[in-house]
């Protein structure tokens, strides 16, 4: 039955849908034993609605820049799932920005929000506009643009946009702002808030730091290490790379590599943080080369001189390795140069940044492999707390979001783990992952009837 719905889909799909018919059959073929045990979930038709969006929004986004010209962008909102709560999921602003990426990024932001056990469906959205060399009065102009037809779509209870790739908390103050001017409301529509109007403390770090703590949970019980001492390399360096760093070095790892669009630094005594974040830290999208010359000792490759379909930030000797950038960012040539390298982890921050053939060779070698669904599910979640916390009007203090997001991410380690175990597929947390997730967003499909 998997296999049918699979090739329907791949006939009535198009090219720009390459990366969401990556996800659909990884999470298909995961699928297969439990769909096939259980009747119910062909009588009530799940796996073919699971895998139809429930509504493709798209609009025209008309911008003017600072020279007075008119711009114009794409501008989308994708709502795939809301069987368990209102629909959630970020927003990316990035020129590689279609209908098929963002399809890919809803269809998984289903499976990991069902992860969270938290009451949130799955969307995403964005647009291919590029903030990248505009100035802050431009992306103002663009976000309020953008707001003006997205409003519509969206609600506190309804769907909650938050940031992505290209959206941090600069933008989604812009954006909020817009909602707020056309609907009158200051209500808790989106969240990654600025902290001063209904943002929660911590969301910000949690992607990161929740990557770090599921790494921690499943390194301790799987292999009793922990990340003490342990040279570790991250791609990447946005939010969830510049977090992740932070919180590894936080437990004693040193790590040596980040990356971006343009090339890699490999820096041997390890990542000096505040420099890179004075580069890279609030959205400020600058060259790695400035780390280069701060730092002569460090090595900057780049992207032109990278070996065919390989990354420089994975060819390092390192204990446990960190993708943190974007899809498809770890290729199999990758995988096979960490483990000639001795490493016994990869932990993704980013969405689906490991190949499927990568994904393979490093199960097959005993690599713990830890899929992104379930190891950066600490944004969402924290996103999540930003909404109790808007609708019961409290603000909860560090701590407390700190210690609620290590239980979770602990708490999904565990799901994952006892479910691949249940499933006879031990220590493949892919499987785990999907089967725990699909189980709890397809229960409620039946529950609720069509
Ligand atoms: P940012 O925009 O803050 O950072 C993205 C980083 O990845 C930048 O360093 C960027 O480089 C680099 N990058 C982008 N495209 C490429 C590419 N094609 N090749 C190499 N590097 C690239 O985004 P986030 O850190 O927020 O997101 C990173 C990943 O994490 C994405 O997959 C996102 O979907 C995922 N994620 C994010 C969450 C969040 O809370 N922000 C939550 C869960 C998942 P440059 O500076 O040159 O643009």
């Amino acid at each position: 039955m998997v296999e049918k719905i699979l090739a329907n889909l791949e006939k009535s799909s198009c090219a720009v849908d390459n990366t969401f018919l990556q996800a659909v059959s990884e999470v298909l073929h995961s699928l297969t034993p439990i769909v096939e045990s259980d009747p119910r979930y062909e009588m009530n038709g799940i796996v073919e609605r699971l895998v139809t969006p429930d509504r493709i929004i798209q609009f025209k986004v008309q911008w003017l820049d600072d020279q007075n010209r008119v711009n114009i962008n794409n501008g989308y909102r994708i709502q795939f799932n809301n069987s368990l709560g209102p629909y959630k999921g970020g927003l990316r602003f990035h020129p590689s920005v279609t209908t098929g990426v963002l399809k890919f990024l809803a269809f998984e932001q289903i499976f990991k929000n069902s992860l969270t056990g938290l009451p949130i469906g799955g969307a995403k959205g964005g647009s291919d506009f590029d903030p990248k060399g505009k100035s802050d009065f431009e992306i103002m102009k663009f976000c309020r643009a953008f707001m003006r037809e997205l409003h519509q779509y969206i609600g506190a209870r309804t769907d909650v946009p938050a940031g992505d790739i290209g959206v941090g908390s600069k933008e989604i103050g812009f954006l909020f702002g817009e909602y707020k001017r056309i609907s009158r409301n200051y209500d808790g529509v989106l969240s990654g808030k600025p902290y001063a109007f209904g943002g929660s403390l911590m969301r910000p770090q949690a992607t990161g730091y929740g990557v770090v703590y599921f790494a921690q949970e499943m390194l301790k019980e799987e292999l009793q290490e922990t990340l003490d001492s342990q040279v570790c390399c991250v791609s990447g360096a946005g939010n969830v790379a510049l977090h992740t760093i932070e919180k590894l070095q936080f437990f004693g790892a040193k790590v040596i590599t980040c990356s971006d669009s343009e090339g890699t630094i490999y820096d041997p005594d390890g990542i000096k943080l505040e420099l890179l974040k004075s580069i890279k830290g609030d959205e400020k999208r600058q060259s790695l080369k400035l780390y280069k010359a701060k730092v002569p000792t460090s090595v900057y490759t780049q992207k032109d001189d990278y070996p065919e379909g390989a990354h420089p930030v994975w060819s390092y000797p390192c204990f446990a390795a960190f993708p943190c950038a974007t899809q498809n960012e770890l290729t199999k040539a990758d995988a096979q140069s960490l483990i000639r390298n001795g490493c016994i982890a990869v932990v993704e921050g980013a969405n689906m940044p490991t190949t499927p053939d990568a994904i393979d060779l490093l199960q097959e070698e005993g690599i713990l492999f830890a899929p992104g669904k379930a190891s950066n599910a600490g944004g969402v979640a924290v996103s999540e707390f930003e909404m109790s916390q808007n609708a019961s009007m409290e603000k909860w203090d560090y701590d407390k979001v700190d210690r609620k997001l290590d239980e979770l991410m602990r708490q999904i380690y565990k799901r994952i783990a006892l479910t691949a175990k249940e499933y006879g597929r031990e220590r493949n947390f892919v499987d785990g992952a999907n089967i725990a997730a699909f189980k709890r967003v397809a229960e409620a499909m039946i529950l609720e009837g069509v």
